[in-house]
């Protein structure tokens, strides 16, 4: 991946601090993450799938990651019965042409939209521009999702809030790819503190 060029829209806001000098505003990119992964009992079957991951525990504890389950914030119960992406994957749910259903069909596509558009708020309210969510789920899935047909069959696509949150410019990782992300993270964090420390430095001079 490209870094420099996922990066292009990332900005900063320089300010005076009410102590009157000039220091950079510094609102550095925080990580969404799926809250299954972070060990809580969220997922349709009433367990986590916990990564146990230090790098990741210690960005939870200074605040700078963001524990979400957009299907539980959709207003769905723990447990539930599994769902999956039918007749397209979460672009399609998104743009009105496939649904999320259960193995009974029940629909339960207005929820999933409604966790997405959750997550989007509060990746724009948090300064969140990276997340890493967990493979296969019908909102979460990044690379893969399930087929629609219950069978457990994966096809090359992603979910509900993950289609949502890269229309709007964030980038999102599996947690297969953790290293990855947190390496993204940093980058965007140092490009993020360069750039106010940039802008302080012209608007001070
Ligand atoms: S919706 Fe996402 S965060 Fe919630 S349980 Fe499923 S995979 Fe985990």
């Amino acid at each position: 991946m490209d870094y420099r060029q996922s990066t292009a829209g990332i900005k900063s806001t320089p300010m005076m601090q009410s102590t009157g000098q000039c220091e950079p505003e510094s609102p550095l990119p925080k990580l969404l993450v799926s809250a299954c992964l972070l060990g809580n009992p969220v997922r349709y079957d009433g367990k986590s799938k916990d990564l146990n991951h230090l790098g990741l525990q210690q960005l939870l504890e200074q605040g700078q990651a963001i524990p979400f389950c957009p299907e539980v914030a959709g207003g769905l119960p723990v447990p539930r019965p599994p769902a999956e992406c039918v007749s397209g994957d979460g672009s399609a749910v998104i743009a009105g042409s496939a649904r999320v259903l259960t193995r009974d069909g029940e629909d339960l596509t207005a929820n999933f939209l409604a966790g997405a558009e959750q997550a989007l708020k509060l990746c724009r309210d948090k300064q969140i521009r990276v997340a890493v969510l967990t493979e296969t789920s019908p909102s979460c899935g990044s690379t893969q999702i399930y087929d629609g047909s219950f069978s457990r069959r994966p096809v090359a696509a992603s979910g509900v809030t993950t289609a949502l949150l890269r229309q709007h410019g964030i980038v999102v990782f599996s947690q297969h790819q953790l290293e990855q992300a947190l390496n993204y993270l940093a980058f965007c964090r140092q490009t993020t503190s360069q750039t106010a420390t940039r802008s302080v430095r012209e608007n001070c001079n």
